[in-house]
Order: C-alpha cells, then sequence, then structure tokens
C-alpha cells in the first residue's frame, strides 16, 4: 500500500533524485521498520527475540505487545507525525515503545537514561513533544516527579507514561488493556522514524532525523557482510538508543534475520559475563574502556564465554595496545567499528586479516557511502594521508532537526556531512580515525559538547570566564577538564570540583557530562587571532 510521505517542519529532505536513485539501485527499499519486524516474527515467530533482566519474548510475543502498545497509544490520542520523547535505560521496554510508536507512525525522540531535566526539556521544546516516556527513578534521580513537572510546565505535552524502575508497572499494563491493534502500514518508509539526540559541540544537543529508510539501509549493511544470522545470540551494554544499540547493528539488525538480543543494563564484567554464559551469547558491541575493563578483569576465570565469537567495538577510539590483545586473550575475533548517529558506520569484514583489523576501523560496505578525505583547502588527500572525512549516502542525514544555523556549518551545499574527524585511507578504503578537528570531548564513547558546559558554568556567580577540554586518559580515552577565571579572589573558594559539579547537577545536567577536574587560572593561553587556545590548554594541560 502506497501512503504519500509526511513532510516534517524543519527536516532537510533528500533531493527526489537521489532519492528515487537510492530506490532504484535498492539501497533503500519499501519497508518501514515495523514491517522488518513483522516479517521476521511470521518467519520466526517462537524464536526468542529479546531477553532482559526480567522478561524474555519470543518474536510472537514481542510483536503481540508491540500491537497491543499501540492500541494504548493510539488511544492516548498520538498519531502520525507526533513526536513523543522515550527516556528509558536498557530494558525491552524500550524496544517495544519504539515499534509500537512506529507502528502508529509517531516519531520517538529518544534520549539516553543518563540525560536529565535540561536535556529532556530541551527535546520537549523543539521536538512540540506531546508525550513523555520514562521510569520511576534513575540513579537516584526522581523522574516521576520530573515528568509530573514537566507535563505542568508544558501545555503540549499531554501525557507521560511512568514505568516502574526497572520496567513495567501500572501505567504501562494499563497502556496495553486498550485492546490490539491489526499490524498494518500507517506511514511512509520515508517518514521520519525518529529523531536521535547528537553529542554535538554546540551549545545544546541537536537532533538528527532518521527516516525508515536510512535506518533500514544502516542496519542491512551493518549486518551483511558481518556474519550476523538467525544463530547470532547478541548482547546489548551500550545505552540503548545509542546508534550501536539501535542499528548498527544493535537491535534493529538483529531482528531482520531472527537473532536474539539480550539486554543488560550495563557493560560491567560482573553484570555481562553471567549473561554471556547463561545466555550463550555469540556476539556483543562494547566502547572502549568497556573492553578495558573485560580485558583486565579477573572475573573471565569465574564464567565460561566460550561461546562469545565476536566482539565489536566502537565509539571512540582504541588504541592498538588494546586492539591487539583481543584476540589472543579472549579467543574471539575482534571487529573494529566507525561510525556516528549521522549516518555512517564503516567495520571490519569479518574475515580481514588480524594487521587490519587491529589498525583499521573498517572500510564502507557499499560505494553509496561516499567518503571524501580532504586537505583544509578542500582537496582530496593521498592514500596514507590524514584529512577531514566528509560524508554522503543513504545512511546519512542531509541536516538536523530545526536547526538551519548548524546545518550551513556541518554540511555542505552538495549534501555532504562534515564528520569532524581526522581520517587516513590506504590504498584498499581501510580507514583509521587519527584524530578530530571538532571541538568535542569523547569521555568513552560519551560525546560531551565543551560548549553546553562552558554556559553553564558561565551563569554561576564565581565565574568570570570558562574553558572546558578534553584531556589524556588513559581508560577513558579523555576526560573533562573546565578551566576557570574567577570573578573575584574571593570567588575562587567557590569553584571546587565538588561545588561546581553539585552546581551543575542543580542546572539539570546529566552527570556523564559533568567535569572530571577543575583547574582555577587567572588567564587562559589564546591564539593569534585572540581565541581561547583549547590546543594548548589541552597539551600542556596549562
Ligand atoms: P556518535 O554520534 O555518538 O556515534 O559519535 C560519533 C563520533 O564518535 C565520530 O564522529 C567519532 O568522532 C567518534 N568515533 C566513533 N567511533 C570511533 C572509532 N572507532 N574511533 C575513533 N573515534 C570514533
Amino acid at each position: 500500500m502506497s501512503i504519500e510521505p509526511l513532510a516534517l517542519d524543519g527536516v532537510v529532505p533528500f533531493p527526489p533524485e537521489t532519492a528515487a536513485e537510492y530506490l532504484a539501485e535498492g539501497h533503500w527499499r519499501d519497508q518501514t521498520l515495523p514491517e522488518l519486524l513483522f516479517a521476521t516474527a511470521e518467519r520466526f515467530p517462537d524464536k526468542l527475540a529479546v531477553i532482559d533482566r526480567k522478561a524474555e519474548l519470543s518474536y510472537a510475543q514481542l510483536t503481540d505487545e508491540v500491537l497491543r502498545l499501540a492500541a494504548g497509544l493510539q488511544d492516548l490520542g498520538l498519531n502520525r507525525g507526533d513526536r513523543v520523547v522515550v527516556h528509558l535505560p536498557n530494558i525491552y521496554e524500550y524496544i517495544a515503545f519504539v515499534f509500537a510508536l512506529w507502528e502508529i507512525g509517531a516519531v520517538p525522540i529518544v534520549a539516553p537514561v543518563a540525560h536529565r531535566r535540561a536535556e529532556i526539556e530541551h527535546f520537549i521544546e523543539i521536538g512540540e513533544a506531546r508525550a513523555y516516556i520514562t521510569v520511576a527513578s534513575d540513579s537516584g534521580t526522581d523522574l516521576a516527579a520530573m515528568a509530573a513537572d514537566l507535563k505542568a510546565r508544558w501545555p503540549q505535552l499531554e501525557h507521560t507514561v511512568v514505568l516502574e524502575r526497572d520496567g513495567g508497572g501500572a501505567e504501562y499494563e494499563a497502556l496495553q488493556s486498550k485492546g490490539s491493534l491489526e499490524h498494518a502500514r500507517r506511514c511512509s518508509p520515508q517518514d521520519v522514524a525518529l529523531l536521535q539526540m547528537s553529542g554535538g559541540t554546540t551549545g545544546v544537543p541537536k537532533l538528527m532525523p532518521h527516516t525508515h529508510q536510512t535506518y533500514g539501509y544502516a542496519l542491512r549493511r551493518s549486518v551483511g557482510e558481518r556474519g550476523i544470522t538467525e544463530r547470532t545470540v547478541h548482547l546489548l551494554v551500550i545505552p540503548i538508543c545509542h546508534s550501536m544499540s539501535t542499528r548498527s547493528p544493535g537491535f534493529l539488525g538483529a531482528f531482520s534475520v531472527g537473532a536474539t538480543i539480550v539486554i543488560a543494563p550495563n557493560g560491567s564484567p560482573d553484570t555481562a559475563f553471567p549473561l554471556i554464559e547463561k545466555h550463550g551469547v555469540t556476539r556483543v558491541s562494547l566502547v572502549p574502556p568497556i573492553l578495558l575493563a573485560w580485558l583486565n578483569s579477573s572475573l573471565r576465570k569465574s564464567y565460561d564465554l566460550s561461546s562469545l565469537k565476536t566482539l565489536m567495538c566502537g565509539g571512540a577510539k582504541l588504541v592498538e595496545a588494546v586492539a591487539s590483545r583481543v584476540e589472543p586473550e579472549f579467543g574471539v575475533q575482534l571487529s573494529q567499528s566507525f561510525g556516528m548517529g549521522e549516518g555512517l558506520v564503516v567495520s571490519n569484514p569479518a574475515d580481514v586479516d588480524r594487521a587490519t583489523s587491529v589498525r583499521y576501523q573498517g572500510i564502507p560496505a557499499s560505494a553509496a557511502d561516499e567518503i571524501q578525505v580532504i586537505d583544509d583547502e578542500g582537496n582530496d588527500v593521498p592514500p596514507g594521508a590524514p584529512g577531514h572525512l566528509l560524508t554522503r549516502g543513504p545512511s546519512v542525514i542531509r541536516g538536523y532537526y530545526r536547526n538551519p544555523e548548524q546545518n550551513a556549518l556541518a554540511f555542505t551545499a552538495d549534501g555532504f556531512y562534515r564528520t569532524g574527524d581526522i581520517v587516513e585511507r590506504d590504498e584498499r578504503g581501510f580507514i583509521r580515525v587519527v584524530g578530530r578537528s571538532k571541538d568535542q570531548i569523547n569521555r568513552g564513547g560519551e560525546k560531551i559538547a565543551p560548549e553546553e558546559l562552558e554556559n553553564a558554568l558561565l551563569t554561576h556567580a564565581g565565574v568570570h570566564n570558562v574553558s572546558v577540554v578534553g584531556i589524556d586518559d588513559d581508560v577513558l580515552g579523555e576526560r573533562v577538564k573546565a578551566f576557570l577565571i574567577p570573578r573575584s579572589p574571593e570567588s575562587a573558594a567557590e569553584l571546587t570540583l565538588g561545588k561546581l559539579r553539585q552546581f551543575l547537577r542543580d542546572k539539570g545536567l546529566a552527570t556523564f557530562k559533568l567535569p572530571d577536574v577543575v583547574e582555577v587560572v587567572d588567564e587562559f593561553p589564546y591564539t593569534a587571532v585572540g581565541k581561547v587556545s583549547k590546543r594548548l590548554q589541552r597539551e600542556l594541560n596549562y
């Protein structure tokens, strides 16, 4: 059935001729994301789709639950194109909700559970969200109270749904008690499927509009050559709304072939190892600090991890010294990946040689993933030389949601995304990340925009000026350091790490963004043109 695409205000569309070409070449398909799940459920109704701490659902059970939830969401009055903030931890209900919202054509704005009021409020405002779905509390923060507060403050926010801390609960059950929808196409594959948060470099988080087709392409690519089949049991430990957990390959990749997803609340060895043993996990995706914790964990001897065959690692730079330990020490294949929420994901094919798998992050799986590696003047650099990575293709968005200013900076006129990453490409096309030109801190895979933290710190009465940078850290790759110039000698006493972290928490910032180190200084180093030299602050740890 053909349904006209829904043009969402503030979304940069693909040029019609590009969209037609992607369709004609099969990069995009006439399929929505729920259609992908329901097709697999027809083939493997009794196979386990998802396991978490408290539930195990077969494909048939999952699709039943999705249709009941969809009926409940429709009963609330939610419809095609409506935005709904989904702010949940790693629990299977996250998956049930996003599919139920897709089933009715609504658009989840997905936020990691570590986010707090500042971020969630921004999403509600920019997305004009009609509903907010969360859990009662997270790490001591009362999210139920926050939900009530947000509902009182934002008139367009008509509904909140608050699950118990570990999922389920009366509000979840109530939503499921309104009967069940028939599975049917209620949106176009060209519709925006979700708005995903970008770690970004700017003062407020940006939202990336992905359609059913950009996501469909990305998940097929990440499954295609990576040896994922219906026999795969994939352990998901990274926050569930991150693209590594969603579509690279994530639960969508797994559901496209009938694999099983095991959801862990986090990636610590004492949580993950028992799950690997219990469920015969064959594959996992990690970020470097978690991988390091696994390699160095004494618990490895206490569990049978022999089912594990492939360990994917991405999200931040994996140093070669650590990468080279994985295969000999763990007896599993290392598959590095490099990508970004905006779209592109490259990884190393399953059959790549060891020297490549340790040194390189991957190669695009299709010629449709266009890559440019250029110097400061915009000229292509030769193989082996570092350059700025730009990319365009069937998985790459053409702009952030409702953000023309950032779009003018981050995208070229012909639709290439400036990733801000410095890479080298070898003769074969394998990519190695060598640095970064963007002003972003990568704290073990969590992306932090210095400007956001600087804006918040500048509202402190004792702060005259502030500069936030990432400093090297052996485990996390980078940590967050704030250099502060006090307003007066007396106010310096107020600028301690503990007091500033509390100040930022009170402002509603997520804990992972807070500074790890603060230093009170008299002056900043400046560049020749008079800008604060963050490079000097980083390098000299000024
Ligand atoms: P996100 O949108 O959170 O996936 O972050 C994307 C950014 O993370 C990229 O633009 C890179 O800066 C960084 N990144 C992701 N994977 C890697 C990797 N394997 N090595 C180095 N940096 C990475």
